[in-house]
């Protein structure tokens, strides 16, 4: 008989974890995905399933909920991301580590079906190739999130070799979404443009104009984590982290963008701190191998993700 499958979302009040949560909700149904966060419940999960209250980093209080609500998947979301860890290099680097290998062990202990934990383009550096990055390459990241996605890749890996844990992974490009706010990553203003747009018509972007990124809208995102969630295990071949890709593009060309539907848009480029993240990650991602493993094909390029996007931050501000 098949297992039924109780899903915990660690993490679930932020920019992934509502959506995935809403998401997962639709599938598995309400009362068999708990959001769990270390902040309070998202308003806009509110009513939607059940929440607890968790600190991935209290093992045990975190083995008990796993125990106690018969929990058979994780989905692990909590971390510190790129620009909010070079601020605090320890917090980052000791969350970002200790939870993974909580949710590990436990995971392992308990025989849990599937563990999904997401890396990042983070783990590539200057020495990686910046056009087309392919899946194995020189890998040398210069920020300590970088450091840690990359450590966990191996921790992953580690843990199926060695105990046979399910743990699937996608390297995610900065996601652009408009339902939760993005939490520190360097490719926030992909974001936080729209709203800025549409409320002030000008934004003072910290990267530079011609600073290409590799970017995805929240809806592909999302679909590709449940494809490959739901993949039979035996078309899995990477069992660190599978690169992924969506769009690649510039604050120049998404303002270009936003300004078709905006015409008296403005923008200014002032680059901070965050440019010298930006400038060492690749400009494009080769993700052949997550097409050819479980066929994934992205749905939003930049035109569609624009009209999208602006017509939902419009709703909002209305
Ligand atoms: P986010 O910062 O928006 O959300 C993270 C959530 O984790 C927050 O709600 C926070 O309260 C919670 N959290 C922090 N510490 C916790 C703890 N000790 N216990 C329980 N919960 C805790 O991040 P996000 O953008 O949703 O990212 C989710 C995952 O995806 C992260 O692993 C991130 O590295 C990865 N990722 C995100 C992007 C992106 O563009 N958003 C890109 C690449 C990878």
């Amino acid at each position: 008989m098949a297992v039924k499958e109780k899903i915990l979302v660690i993490g679930a009040s932020g920019q992934i974890g509502v959506e995935l949560t809403m998401a997962l909700r639709k599938i598995y149904g309400n009362a068999n995905v708990i959001a769990s966060d270390l902040r309070e419940q998202n308003p806009l999960l509110e009513g939607t399933g059940p929440y607890v209250s968790l600190d991935v980093m209290n093992k045990e209080m975190l083995h008990v909920q796993v125990i106690r609500q018969n929990i058979t998947q994780i989905y692990l979301l909590a971390a510190i991301l790129s620009a909010t860890g070079e601020k605090n290099p320890n917090l980052a680097w000791n969350l970002n580590m200790q939870g993974l290998l909580n949710v590990l062990d436990i995971a392992r202990e308990e025989q849990l079906t599937k563990i999904y934990w997401p890396s990042s383009i983070a783990v590539f550096g200057p020495t990686s190739p910046k056009h087309n990055c392919p899946q194995q390459t020189i890998i040398e990241p210069i920020t300590v999130y970088g450091i840690s996605k990359y450590a966990g890749e191996f921790w992953c890996n580690y843990y199926h070799q060695r105990w046979g844990v399910d743990v699937r992974s996608l390297r995610y490009p900065g996601l652009i979404s408009y339902k939760s706010a993005p939490g520190g990553g360097t490719t926030d203003y992909a974001v936080e443009i729209f709203s800025e747009a549409v409320e002030d018509k000008h934004y003072n972007c910290y990267l530079a104009e011609d600073t290409y990124l590799p970017m995805m809208y929240m809806p592909d995102a999302i679909r590709a984590t449940i494809e490959l969630m739901e993949a039979p295990a035996e078309n899995i071949s990477v069992h660190t982290s599978y690169n992924l890709a969506g769009i690649s593009f510039s604050p120049g060309e998404i303002a270009a963008s936003i300004q078709q539907y905006i015409p008296d848009f403005t923008i200014d480029y002032k680059p901070d701190y965050r440019q010298t993240i930006a400038n060492s990650w690749p400009q494009s991602i080769d993700d052949s191998i997550a097409q050819k493993d479980w066929h994934w094909k992205p749905e939003y390029d930049l035109e569609k993700m624009t009209k999208d996007m602006l017509e939902n931050v419009q709703k909002a501000y209305a």
